[in-house]
């Protein structure tokens, strides 16, 4: 890689970001297309984060990747979100175009990309389980309805919050038929034939099982989106109950990938971005 005046820098922002993988990822994608780019992680204090943004343009980057705990609180720094982001209420892509800042959230629709040429997977029409509230699952979410599902059951261990996240999703997606329960609910997971698991639960060697495996039907899909480890606790009791499973690594690519194409227009080199990341993992 030669850095000159020419370079366009993109990167992310995050805090901490240490632990980020996506820099090694996009500078393989940029390299293998021959792309004068370069992605660098930036350690960016949550009160510091709007001088960070509007610095983008000054410092004419072409934009960056926001991360934890940066993806909500960067909505009213930008000049533009798109409807998806809107809905999510979080953004892990900003664009710098003209000077303004626009916000996309690819997060959704890379699990739902690989979900579909991963998996081979079709989620219209389908009656879903989604395992958690939090931000990540309200990306999957709100992807999944504009994919056109037919019903979500949404399972998590704060009732009030899977509520609430039902309720959005009822507000704005009409066709949607969305109920919430805690996991003392867990039942309806008889009756669904996608399973995905959006809560942290599985990522630690001493978590335990969130739900009871033997409620998952022999032709059942179950995606976790956990990548470390990369087969969980519950992918292993999935497999044993005879369902295929997918972990988060397809995600972790498409969402890549797509910010890759909103930065530079140009197709994403899908296969050295996922070779990649499985080599620094
Ligand atoms: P988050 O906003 O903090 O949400 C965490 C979720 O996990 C909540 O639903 C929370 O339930 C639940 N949870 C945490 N500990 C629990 C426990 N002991 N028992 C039951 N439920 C528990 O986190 P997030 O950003 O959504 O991330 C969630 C997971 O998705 C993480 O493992 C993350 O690595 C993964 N992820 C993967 C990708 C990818 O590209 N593959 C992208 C984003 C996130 P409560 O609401 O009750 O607290």
């Amino acid at each position: 890689m030669s850095i000159t005046g020419y370079t366009r820098l993109v990167g992310i922002f995050g805090h901490p970001v240490k632990h980020t993988r996506s820099p090694a990822m996009h500078n393989a994608a940029f390299s293998c297309l021959g792309l004068d780019y370069v992605y660098l992680p930036f350690e960016v204090a949550p009160e510091r984060l709007e001088q960070a943004l509007r610095a983008l343009p000054a410092l004419r980057m072409a934009g960056v990747n926001l991360t934890i705990p940066h993806k909500e609180r960067a909505l009213p720094f930008l000049d533009e979100i798109t409807p998806q982001a809107e809905l999510i209420g979080a953004v892990n892509t900003v664009k710098v175009e003209d000077g303004r800042l626009i916000g996309y959230n690819t997060d959704g629709a890379g699990f739902v990309q690989s979900l579909k040429t991963d998996a081979g997977i079709e989620p219209k029409d389908q009656k879903v389980c989604l395992l958690g509230a939090g931000g990540a699952a309200r990306a999957v979410a709100v992807a999944l309805a504009m994919a056109g599902i037919r019903e979500l059951v949404i399972l998590n261990r704060s009732l009030a919050r899977a509520q609430a996240l039902a309720g959005h999703l009822a507000g704005h997606f009409p066709g949607l038929k969305v109920s919430a329960a805690s996991f003392s609910g867990q039942e309806v997971i008889k009756e669904c034939r996608l399973i995905i698991n959006s809560t942290s639960v599985g990522m630690k060697e001493s978590d335990g099982l969130l739900i009871n495996p033997e409620l998952i039907q022999l032709d059942t899909f179950f995606s976790d989106l956990i990548y470390t480890p990369a087969r969980t606790k519950l992918m292993t009791a999935a497999l044993e109950r005879g369902a295929k499973v997918m972990n988060g690594l397809g995600m972790l690519v498409y969402q890549g990938a797509l910010a890759f194409e909103i930065w530079t227009g140009r197709k994403a080199p899908m296969d050295i971005m996922r070779k990649e990341l499985i080599n620094t993992l």
